[in-house]
């Protein structure tokens, strides 16, 4: 039996019978986990309004039987703005999905939540919901080893700098100049300033990469194509997703 008090955000909530609820996480110690909240749906006085998704909360967890139990959980900071805009709303529940669908269960990784502090809080103080959700994204995918280097045309080498309009195709890794005949399925028309967003989100550290700014007319495209690599290697759909796609973000 073992118990930690940790920071975490929260992912997902699930009610279980009458009394109780699955609470998905991703904690500061302990990484992606799902724990059990006893009483939470009746106890106001230990549980307050602190499960709602993109929380940043305090908790004590205790592991007990192969079970994460959550004992306590204060609220250190519910991102109001998330919840006063639509938009703000759909990316930070895609952000929560995106960690349950990406992140292995149970292994702590600090640059991983402070990318995901770094997120939500960008998300609620800036103007461009989706440019943060693509950075985001294309940060998480790197960490995660599934974003291959772009470095220039596949088929004849002509470097990153040397074209400004390119194909690519991230969930075949390729990248293609604009020599080779027309765009084929899959491939996803995208400019040299893009590709050099996603080269700078690689590589910059996580303070500097919020200045980063997808072209607002590609945003949809791009994030779009990610997520389809996505789904395909999950074999799992995102519905914030569905919710993105409706939004007016023009
Ligand atoms: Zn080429």
């Amino acid at each position: 039996m073992s118990g930690r008090e940790t920071e975490a955000f929260i992912l997902k909530t699930e009610d279980l019978g009458e009394a109780d609820r699955w609470v998905s996480l991703y904690a500061r110690s302990g990484g992606r986990l799902r724990g059990l909240a006893k009483g939470a749906r009746r106890s106001r006085r230990r549980f307050a309004n602190v499960f709602e998704p993109c929380s940043l909360v305090t908790m004590e967890l205790r592991e007990k039987r192969s079970l994460v139990w959550i004992e306590a959980c204060k609220l250190l900071d519910p991102h109001l703005a998330l919840r006063e805009h639509v938009g703000k709303w759909a990316c930070g529940a895609l952000l929560c999905e995106l960690v349950l669908e990406l992140v292995p269960e149970g292994e702590t990784d600090e640059g991983l939540f402070r990318l995901l502090k770094h997120s939500v809080w960008q998300l609620a103080e800036e103007r461009a919901p989706l440019n943060v959700v693509l950075v985001f994204l294309c940060r998480l995918m790197d960490m995660s080893g599934y974003l291959q280097a772009i470095s220039g045309c596949d088929r004849c080498g002509r470097g990153l700098r040397d074209a400004r309009s390119w194909r690519w195709d991230p969930a075949r890794g390729i990248l293609l100049c604009s020599d080779h005949g027309p765009l084929s399925a899959g491939m996803l028309s995208i400019d040299l300033g893009s590709l050099l967003v996603i080269e700078g989100i690689r590589r910059m550290p996580l303070d500097s990469i919020w200045r980063l700014q997808f072209s607002s007319s590609q945003r949809l495209e791009i994030l779009r194509s990610l997520l389809g690599w996505v789904s395909f290697h999950t074999g799992k759909g995102f519905a914030s997703r569905k919710v993105i796609e409706q939004l007016d973000w023009t």
